[in-house]
C-alpha cells in the first residue's frame, strides 16, 4: 500500500503502540515513527531495541509536527495525555487512540482536540497478556477487528485514511457508536476477564488444594483462566472502571445464569445442563468458522511449551 502517513506518533510504547511500529515499518506505512513513553525505562529499552525511529522525552514533543497521534496508554491516563499534547497537535492531524473502552476515553479525550485536528477513536481487538515495550511483534492484528468509532462531525476522510492504514497492518474495520462497542466488549472481553480473575482468585483461596497441584493440573480448563488473569492489573483496573455500566449489565445476568446452572446441577437437571452446553459449544463453532480461533485441540499449543509463550 506505501505511505500512508508521514510522521506517526505513539504515546505510550507497550504492546499494542509497539506491535503498530513494527507492522507500519513491515509495511513502509510511516515516513517517520516518533514515540514516547513515560518511564525513563520503557524509553530506554524502546531506544536500546529500535522500536520507533525516534523516541522522544515528551509527549508534547512526539505530538509536534505529527500527521498521526496514537494514544497507546491505559484508558484512564487518555485524557491527561490529550490535555498535554493538545497545544501541540498540527492543524489537519489525526489523533486516534487504541483503548479498550470507547464512552469514556472520547469523553476524557475529545474536549482537549482543538479545531482543525481530527479525532477518530479506535480500539484493536488484538492482544496477549503481555505488555511492556518488548512484547510487540508486526503481526499482531492480522486477521483480526479494529473498530473505530468515530465522534459526531468526524472528518469521513480521515476516517478513511486510518481505516486505510489499519487494513494494510492487516485488520479488517468496522465502525461503530463507541456505546455500543462498551456493551459487546463487556461481552466478549470485558466480563470474561473478570470471571477468569475471579476463578484464579478462588482458586488461590482454596487452602484444601496446594500450590503446587494446581499449577500440576492446571491443564483441564484453569491454564486458559490463569492465562487471561495474567493480562497486566493497570490495563484491566481502568477497564472496569471506565466501561462501569455495561460491565455491571452483564454481570448481572452473567449471575442470573450462573443460578440458574447451580439450581440445574442441584436438582440433578442432566437435560438443562446438556441443551445449554450444547449452545454455548455452537458458539465456539461460530467463532472458529469466521476465522478468529484455529480449531486445533488445546487451541494448537504443541505438547512441549514454547520458550517464550
Ligand atoms: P502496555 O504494554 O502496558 O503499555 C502501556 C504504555 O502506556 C506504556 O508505555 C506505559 O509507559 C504507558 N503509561 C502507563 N500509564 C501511563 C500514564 N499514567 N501516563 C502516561 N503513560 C502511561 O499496554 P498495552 O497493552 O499496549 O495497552 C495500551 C492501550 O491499549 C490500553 O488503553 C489498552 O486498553 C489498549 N488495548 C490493550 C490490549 C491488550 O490486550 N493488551 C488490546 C487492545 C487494546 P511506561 O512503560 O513508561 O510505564
Amino acid at each position: 500500500m506505501g505511505r500512508v502517513y508521514d510522521r506517526v506518533a505513539l504515546i505510550g510504547l507497550g504492546l499494542i503502540a509497539g506491535s503498530m511500529s513494527l507492522a507500519m515499518r513491515e509495511g513502509g506505512l510511516a515516513g517517520e515513527i516518533v514515540g514516547y513513553a513515560r518511564s525513563p525505562e520503557t524509553r530506554a529499552t524502546a531506544r536500546e531495541i529500535g522500536l520507533v525511529d525516534r523516541v522522544v522525552e515528551t509527549a508534547a514533543e512526539a505530538a509536534e509536527g505529527a500527521d498521526l497521534i496514537v494514544l497507546a496508554v491505559p484508558v484512564g491516563a487518555m485524557g491527561a495525555v490529550a490535555a498535554e499534547i493538545a497545544p501541540f497537535l498540527k492543524p489537519g492531524a489525526t489523533v486516534t487512540d487504541v483503548g479498550s473502552v470507547k464512552r469514556a476515553v472520547v469523553e476524557a479525550v475529545a474536549p482537549h482536540i482543538p479545531a482543525g485536528v481530527h479525532f477518530v477513536p479506535g480500539h484493536p481487538l488484538a492482544g496477549t497478556e503481555h505488555s511492556g515495550p518488548r512484547s510487540g511483534f508486526a503481526s499482531l492484528f492480522r486477521n483480526r477487528w479494529w473498530l473505530l468509532t468515530p465522534v459526531e462531525g468526524s472528518d469521513p476522510e480521515a476516517v478513511a485514511r486510518l481505516a486505510g492504514l489499519v487494513r494494510a497492518m492487516g485488520a479488517n474495520v468496522e465502525e461503530m457508536d463507541a456505546a455500543h462497542h462498551d456493551l459487546v466488549l463487556a461481552v466478549t472481553s470485558h466480563t470474561p476477564h473478570l470471571i477468569a480473575y475471579t476463578m484464579v482468585g478462588v482458586a488461590d483461596h482454596l487452602k484444601r488444594v496446594t500450590e503446587s497441584e494446581i499449577i500440576k493440573y492446571s491443564a483441564a480448563g484453569f491454564r486458559d483462566f490463569t492465562r487471561i488473569a495474567a493480562s497486566d492489573p493497570t490495563m484491566w483496573r481502568d477497564v472496569f472502571l471506565q466501561n462501569k455500566d455495561a460491565v455491571l449489565d452483564i454481570l448481572g445476568r452473567f449471575t442470573e445464569e450462573l443460578f440458574v446452572l447451580q439450581r440445574a446441577i442441584r436438582m440433578g437437571d442432566g437435560a438443562h445442563l446438556h441443551d445449554y452446553f450444547t449452545r454455548t459449544r455452537a458458539i465456539r463453532r461460530g467463532i472458529i468458522e469466521a476465522g478468529q480461533d484455529t480449531a486445533a485441540p488445546d487451541f494448537g499449543r504443541s505438547q512441549t511449551p514454547a520458550k517464550d509463550a
